[in-house]
């Protein structure tokens, strides 16, 4: 292993552990590229055409057409794009990215393009730990909360239920959801792929699942959350944290059946609003287990 480049020998070390989505045929891929010639014509390419081979890896794949999923393609560029701009350009914000390696060597958004480079495209690694090769990640967060677009509504009443920090608003604008994540260090989850290109956002995640259950499943599993969560201690509403009430406190304001079956409530410090564990609580915890016993 000596003459190797070292990103090959950590990708070698962790070899017989490794069953990382496609990650096996990333090492496949490391071991070659080197020897490989670029095709110099696709169809329709010129030969005077500046032009890279790609190749993305895992769920990165969702992003492209089905001809350039699970394979290496070459993607045309003019003048010298940063290699931030020439993904961003195939459809894959910069948000999804763990590890970009250009002729088997990690390099930073910034990396300037050149023709004939080899680049390969990672998404997360779910269980291997890359900070030490990668320069695309992110600035670790302290802690971690969420700010949706205004199209689910439903999702953040989910995320709230398991006790998430989660910024939402029906009326929030663009300008507005770019603000808060930046501002406050929010993870923007959006279906807009087009939003999280935004260069001020640096946290963000593409929503894949149209059904609010699936998207919460898939968060769940994607930020690693089934052993962070607290559900039931946030304001499905407003987001504000709930605290235990002494029932003598609200009766006033509850209805007579209530009053009659339910002996312990909480109160969102924030608005106000009373919870017990009524139909809704079980319903909402039926969703709570199917979630945790599928992640
Ligand atoms: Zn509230």
């Amino acid at each position: 292993m000596s003459d190797t480049h070292p990103v090959q020998a950590l990708l070698f070390d962790y070899g017989g552990v490794i069953a990382e989505e496609g990650f096996a045929s990333g090492l496949m891929a490391l071991a070659t590229e080197q020897a490989l010639r670029v095709n110099l014509l696709d169809e329709g390419m010129q030969k005077h055409d500046s032009f890279v081979r790609l190749r993305f890896y895992a769920e990165l794949n969702d992003f492209l057409l089905p001809w350039q999923q699970q394979t290496n393609f070459h993607q045309r560029f003019e003048q010298t794009p940063s290699v931030k701009d020439l993904i961003e350009s195939v459809g894959i914000p910069h948000t999804e990215i763990r590890l970009i390696l250009v002729d088997s060597k990690p390099v930073d958004f910034n990396y300037a393009v050149k023709h004939k480079d080899h680049i390969s495209i990672y998404p997360a690694f779910k269980r291997l730990d890359i900070s030490t090769i990668s320069k695309t990640q992110p600035s670790p967060l302290s802690t971690l909360s969420f700010v949706l677009d205004t199209h689910l509504g439903k999702l953040a009443r989910h995320l709230r239920m398991l006790g998430l920090d989660t910024a939402y608003k029906n009326d929030f604008n663009d300008e507005e959801l770019a603000h808060i994540s930046a501002c406050e260090r929010r993870i923007r989850l959006t279906r807009d792929r087009n939003l999280l290109k935004r260069k001020v956002i640096e946290h963000g995640y593409f929503v894949r699942e149209t059904d609010a259950v699936a998207q919460l499943k898939d968060i769940v599993l994607h930020f690693r959350l089934k052993h962070k969560i607290q559900p039931f201690s946030r304001c499905i509403v407003c987001n504000g944290q709930l605290r235990r009430i002494d029932k003598k406190r609200i009766q006033h304001q509850l209805h007579p059946m209530t009053r009659q079956h339910y002996e312990d409530f909480k109160q969102c410090k924030n608005c106000g609003k009373v919870y017990w564990k009524g139909s809704h609580y079980v319903k909402m915890n039926t969703t709570l287990s199917t979630i945790l016993s599928e992640t």
